[in-house]
This record gives C-alpha cells, sequence and structure tokens, in this order.
C-alpha cells in the first residue's frame, strides 16, 4: 500500500476535524461545517446566542479561508440563473463569515451532519436551515461523517474460513469483512442518519443537495480484496467460479455496495424529501474502465488490467445507477503517477490524455437528467517528497482548459477539493472558468454535447455544444495541430474548428 505522502499528512495536521478517528478517514472525509449564503450576517448574530462550545478546541486559522477566497475570486459578471453554484469542500471555513460576498461568487458550501452526539451536533446545521428556509435558500449537507462504519470489525462481518474463523481483509485500512455478512448492519447505519432526516422533515426544513465523500468502507474487489473472497466459504457458496471469474466477483462486490449505498443513505432521504439531489464521491456512470488510483488502491498482480503505456485501467463495474444517486460525482484529480505513466513528449499532454479519459467516460454515460458535479484538484495529488528530474505539472492554463472540456462534454458544475495550504491556488482557476462560462449558459443549459474523442497522441482537444443551429466550441492544442481541425458530428456533417487559443468560439452548423 502507498505510504501518506507528507502532502496528506500535513492535510490530516491542519484538518479541523482530524480529532474524529473514528471514520479512520484520510483528510478527506474530514470537511468542514459552514453555509455559504447571503445568511450569514443574520446566522453570526444568532450563533452570539448560542450556549458555548464547551471548550472544544478552536478550528484553526478561522476567518484566514473566507478571506482568501475573497481576496482570489470576483462578484459573477454573468448571473447563474437556476444553474447549481460552484461547491467549495475544503477545511477551515468559519460559520460567521459575511458570506453575501461568496454567493455573488457563486460560491456554495455544505452544512456538515457530524457523527457526534445528534443534539449537539444538529445545532448549527439546523439553524442555518432555518435559515435559508426562511430566507428561500436551497440546503446542500454533507454527511460524510454519518456514512462509515458499516465495516465495525464486529465478528459477525467477517469473511467466513474453512475451520469457521472469521478474518477481514488488511489490505484496505477499513478492513472489510465480507461482502455477504454487512447486510446486519443496514439497521444500526440508518439508525445514525435518520434522525437527522427525520428532524428536517418535521420541521418543514429543505434538503436540497445531500452528498457525502463514502468510500472508506464497504467491500472492494482491488488490492486483496478477491484473493480474500476465495479463502471465505460464504463467498464460495454464493460466486460460482470465484476462484478464476474476477468479472463475477467484482459484480457481486459493486451490487452489495449499490444495495448498501440504496437501503441506507438513498432510501431514507427520498421517503421524507422525493425531490433531493444526492450524491457521493467518486459515484457516477462511465464507459467501463477507472482511469485513475485512488491513494489506497495498490496495483496488485494478478487482477485484469488494461494497459496503455505506462498507465493501467481496471474494468469497472455497475455500481452508480443501481444506489439510486441522482447526482453523479465524478473525480477529476491530477493523481502524480499520471504523469508518469505516459511517454508523451509534451508532458502537458500526459495530464490532459487521461483526465480527459476519465471525462469523456463519464460525460458521455450520464444520463441527461442526472446533474453532474464533478470533484476537481488541480495541483499533483498524492506527490511524493521528491519529484524526478522531468517532472512537469499541469500548468493553470492548461487545467482551466480542462475544466472547459469538462463543461462542453456534460459536466454541470465542480465541487472543489483542496487541502487548506492549497485554497489560493485552487480557487482562482476554477472559479474564473465557473464565472467565464456563465456567459454561454444557454449552451450549458441546453446544449447537447458533441465530441468525446481523446486522441491517443499529443494534438487537439475539440469538445462542443449544440443549440438550435449554433455550437459553442473550445479547441486546446497540444503540439503540432493544423490551422483548421475538421470533427465530424453524429450525421456525419463536419464542423471546420479553427484555432482560438484560451477562448471559445461560437460557430454555426455547417
Ligand atoms: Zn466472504
Amino acid at each position: 500500500m502507498r505510504r501518506l505522502t507528507v502532502r496528506e499528512k500535513q492535510s490530516c495536521a491542519l484538518c479541523w476535524h482530524s480529532h474524529r478517528s473514528r471514520t479512520n478517514g484520510h483528510p478527506r472525509q474530514n470537511f468542514f461545517v459552514i453555509q455559504a449564503h447571503p445568511i450569514l450576517p443574520l446566522l453570526a448574530a444568532l450563533l452570539a446566542w448560542l450556549p458555548s462550545r464547551g471548550g472544544a478546541a478552536a478550528p484553526i486559522s478561522r476567518g484566514s479561508d473566507v478571506e482568501i477566497i475573497l481576496r482570489e475570486t470576483q462578484p459573477l459578471k454573468f448571473p447563474r440563473g437556476k444553474r447549481l453554484p460552484l461547491y467549495l469542500w475544503t477545511p477551515n471555513f468559519p460559520a460567521d463569515a459575511d458570506d453575501t460576498k461568496l454567493d455573488a461568487r457563486g460560491i456554495a458550501l455544505f452544512a456538515r451532519w457530524d457523527g457526534k452526539a445528534f443534539a449537539k451536533a444538529s445545532e448549527l446545521p439546523l439553524r442555518v436551515a432555518r435559515l435559508q428556509k426562511k430566507l428561500g435558500l436551497e440546503t446542500s449537507v454533507d454527511a460524510t461523517d454519518l456514512t462509515h462504519g458499516f465495516y465495525d470489525k464486529s465478528p459477525a462481518t467477517g469473511h467466513l474460513d474453512k475451520d469457521g474463523n472469521r478474518f477481514f481483509d488488511k489490505s484496505f485500512f477499513w478492513s472489510p469483512g465480507c461482502p455477504f455478512a454487512v447486510q446486519s448492519r443496514y439497521d444500526a447505519m440508518r439508525a445514525r442518519m435518520e434522525p437527522w432526516i427525520e428532524k428536517y422533515r418535521e420541521a418543514r426544513l429543505r434538503l436540497d443537495f445531500w452528498a457525502a465523500d463514502w468510500e472508506f468502507d464497504g467491500p472492494n474487489e482491488w488490492n486483496d480484496g478477491w484473493a480474500a473472497a476465495r479463502k471465505c466459504e460464504t463467498c464460495r457458496a454464493k460466486i460460482p467460479n470465484l476462484d478464476t471469474d474476477f468479472a463475477a466477483f467484482q459484480s457481486a462486490v459493486r451490487k452489495v455496495r449499490s444495495e448498501m449505498q440504496r437501503e441506507v443513505f438513498v432510501k431514507p432521504i427520498q421517503r421524507r424529501f422525493p425531490n433531493a439531489h444526492i450524491g457521493n464521491y467518486a459515484m457516477n456512470a462511465h464507459d467501463g474502465r477507472r482511469y485513475w488510483w485512488d491513494f489506497f488502491e495498490k496495483r496488485t498482480a494478478g487482477l485484469p488490467m488494461e494497459k496503455e503505456h505506462g498507465a493501467l485501467y481496471r474494468p469497472w463495474a455497475r455500481e452508480f445507477e443501481d444506489s439510486g444517486y441522482t447526482v453523479a460525482m465524478p473525480v477529476i484529480y491530477t493523481w502524480f503517477n499520471i504523469h508518469g505513466d505516459y511517454p508523451f513528449a509534451n508532458h502537458q499532454y500526459r495530464w490532459f490524455y487521461n483526465l480527459m479519459l476519465e471525462a469523456s467516460g463519464t460525460g458521455r454515460r450520464s444520463p441527461p437528467a442526472i446533474p453532474r458535479v464533478t470533484f476537481v484538484h488541480w495541483t499533483t495529488t498524492n506527490a511524493p517528497k521528491e519529484l524526478p528530474a522531468d517532472f512537469e505539472a499541469l500548468t493553470e492554463a492548461n487545467y482551466e482548459e480542462l475544466l472547459w472540456h469538462l463543461l462542453l462534454r456534460g459536466h454541470d458544475t465542480f465541487a472543489m477539493w483542496c487541502p487548506g495550504p492549497e485554497l489560493a491556488q485552487e480557487i482562482r482557476p476554477v472559479h474564473r472558468v465557473y464565472a467565464a462560462a456563465l456567459e454561454y449558459r444557454e449552451f450549458l443549459d441546453l446544449g447537447q454535447p458533441l465530441f468525446f474523442d481523446v486522441p491517443k497522441q499529443p494534438g487537439s482537444i475539440v469538445s462542443a455544444l449544440k443549440v438550435g443551429q449554433r455550437l459553442l466550441v473550445r479547441r486546446t492544442d497540444f503540439g503540432l495541430a493544423p490551422d483548421v481541425v475538421e470533427m465530424k458530428m453524429l450525421d456525419g456533417t463536419t464542423v471546420r474548428v479553427p484555432r482560438s487559443a484560451g477562448k471559445c468560439a461560437i460557430l454555426p452548423v455547417p
């Protein structure tokens, strides 16, 4: 397993919620509590009435993150209408900031559902939700902290060896047990979530967007997951040909994961809030492959993978659709390994190529009715302390190009993940693109993505949205490229796309 990098350790050390060890997670799940709407002056006044928080350790650097964000962004020039806001998913956000300025920038944040005792933990989110209701604002919540713990290491959730002993897969830091023994945990897990949902319903509050980063839990077919299952009597009885049929095992695992999320997260929310947007990290429709590796996944020999240059793409089974989520949350992060996995002399294209494969797969497959709120991160993710001599990070300009192509390939908005120290760097490009794209709101709202090609060698990437007889086009060149690129639409019509560096173009349909 890959060790935690310096970057991750820093994130842990700086994280506001790092003292909470129950969920045993990566810094990404240690998200912050905040609401960003023009209610915060009012909220600040209300907070003054709240009882003391009992001497709990104060979050570090309160105030500084808002200052950074306000300094690095400007109010929107073009109205966002009914488009989703830009979500910031980042620590250390003070709850007493003047938030009208954030709302003017199209920036929104999540109120946090915390795993601590309900009565105390719910105080702030409920107050926020009451105010939001009063002012007609949407309510978004991050329930990550309540979602982990299906596998609680209790013997009943373990695999079962031939001698009748329970065992767990230690190749993941949450030590998953048997996929066919986790169902006994549904009631207990629902019991953590339901008081929250019920409270919102009872109080006739809104719940517009429920999101989580549930990933460090549940059965998993990678690392030693398959090897562990092959030693389990229960798994052997449930899956014919388990020894040789990885696809059957993967499909069974993902089916169980879908059921867990549907029964424990999605259904209880929908019973009370049938129209809520509901989504989870890395849960999205896809083209059958996963092009990236999360930090806890190791490249285990003997598992099926497709190799392209040094990159390994994995077969990925259906999970999103059967979970019942109503928002897709794909992940487009600059994982460090991507740079070394490709031999392209144009180093920028190494990033672009991989990330566009992932972005295009999910952009193309997601049903249009399901919004895509895509997790993004620019600065190199999971980088080692010592970088290779030839290492070249993705430039800010090319990151912005990438975000434009996401928008023109069916992604709706972004959820920016970043550890605190990166905030100033990360917010600038993502907000610049979010704000500038609103000039083309008609295309974003109504347009059909036309192109999903990703050239196998550095060249021109072209993405487009079509509304009526007009195309909104973005073209980004890597290496040598002709003055005019010819792109074929589905009906065979050829669109001639001239150079337009750093800008969108509106072209007529030929
Ligand atoms: Zn098992």
